[in-house]
């Protein structure tokens, strides 16, 4: 970040403001571990904050310290523009085009505030007067901690805060195993754990915390996995039916999309959920190795992400999309 920001921040901070903080839509770990951590931090320096997710969390979130203050837009529009009219700064974690927080959009195009971008994906839009957006990081959460060292404010990075931001490098680094994790994310989690953070618990509260349910639409999905193996792909779907048949709730298909990825050879793989609510299928993209899933789902699929991890949506059926996903990869050479 560049020092006249860092310095003009610095200065807005100085006193106590009304500040709001948004994570993106169908926020993940990264985006409320992001939005928490920095939410403790600005508490502790006396401003008024509120962290305003654009619609529910999921439920292996729910244990975040301080999740029970999130205000949910979706649920309290009236209640949540308030506070948005109100902010002297505005936030925006994880994510770096308003399109990505739904209805909430419209309000977002309409304050005069002061917004603040801290943001790991490509391509941010210039509706942020300060602008903390890096590629080469695996996790907001990480630049999060970053942010507050910038302020020399290191040392009020608590438990709290903490556990918080471990909790975003952990997901959005697929447990440290994605290739933008390095030797800093490590020093940096080698600190958190120093502090007191729980580094065996919370990846069980993440991540062993399913329903028989979801083991069983897990199930499902696997035997609807199929494998092109002559150009290394793979891809699931479920429809609304699977989904509704396992009673699913939010969260339940988090994480599904990476086992296309554990068959030997497969380097490019695909989740597509059919959403008919919003009257989409929602899709998940990994890749292993060179080829850019972000801009295979900025190309094709109304989407982006990162070069390893990206998403979209399609607005035709399930058959049309899976024809269309069929097509392009069987012009991919992988
Ligand atoms: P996931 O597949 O886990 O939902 O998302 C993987 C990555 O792609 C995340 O960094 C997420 O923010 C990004 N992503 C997911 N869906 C979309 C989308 O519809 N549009 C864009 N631009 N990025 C997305
Ligand atoms: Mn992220």
């Amino acid at each position: 970040m560049k020092i006249q920001d860092i310095q003009a921040i610095q200065s807005l901070l100085a006193t106590p403001k009304k500040i709001a903080i948004i994570p993106h839509r169908n926020p993940d770990g990264d985006a409320m571990g992001s939005t928490l951590g920095l939410y403790h931090f600005l508490i502790k320096n006396n401003h008024q904050t509120t962290v305003i997710s654009p619609n529910e969390f999921p439920d292996f979130l729910a244990w975040l310290p301080g999740s029970e203050t999130v205000q949910v837009f979706e649920k309290d529009q009236e209640n949540c523009t308030k506070i948005l009219k109100e902010a002297d700064i505005v936030f925006t974690l994880d994510f770096n085009a308003f399109h990505r927080v739904g209805e909430m959009e419209k309000v977002l195009e309409t304050l005069e505030t002061t917004y603040i971008m801290i943001d790991h994906h490509q391509k941010p839009d210039d509706y942020a007067t300060y602008i903390y957006s890096d590629t080469s990081f695996g996790s907001t959460c990480e630049m999060v901690y970053n942010f507050i060292s910038f302020f020399d404010k290191k040392d009020q990075i608590d438990k709290t805060i903490g556990t918080c931001i471990y909790t975003g490098i952990l997901t959005d680094s697929g447990s440290f195993r994605f290739p933008n994790t390095t030797g800093n994310t490590h020093r940096i989690v080698a600190e958190l754990i120093d502090l007191g953070v729980e580094n065996t618990q919370i990846p069980n509260l993440l991540f062993d915390n399913s329903s028989y349910n979801r083991l069983q639409l897990l199930g499902k999905a696997l035997q609807n996995l199929k494998v092109i193996p002559e150009h290394k792909t793979s891809y699931i779907t479920l429809t609304q039916e699977e989904l509704n048949s396992f009673n699913y709730v939010k969260g339940d298909t988090e994480g599904i999309v990476n086992y296309g990825l554990s068959i030997k050879g497969i380097l490019f793989t695909a989740i597509f959920i059919e959403n008919k609510d919003e009257k989409i299928i929602k899709i998940s993209f990994r890749s292993q190795g060179g080829f850019d899933v972000n801009e295979f789902a900025r190309e094709h699929f109304n989407g982006g992400g990162h070069r390893n991890a990206a998403g979209g949506k399609s607005l035709t059926s399930m058959e049309e999309t899976i024809n269309k996903f069929e097509t392009l990869v069987k012009n991919l050479t992988l």
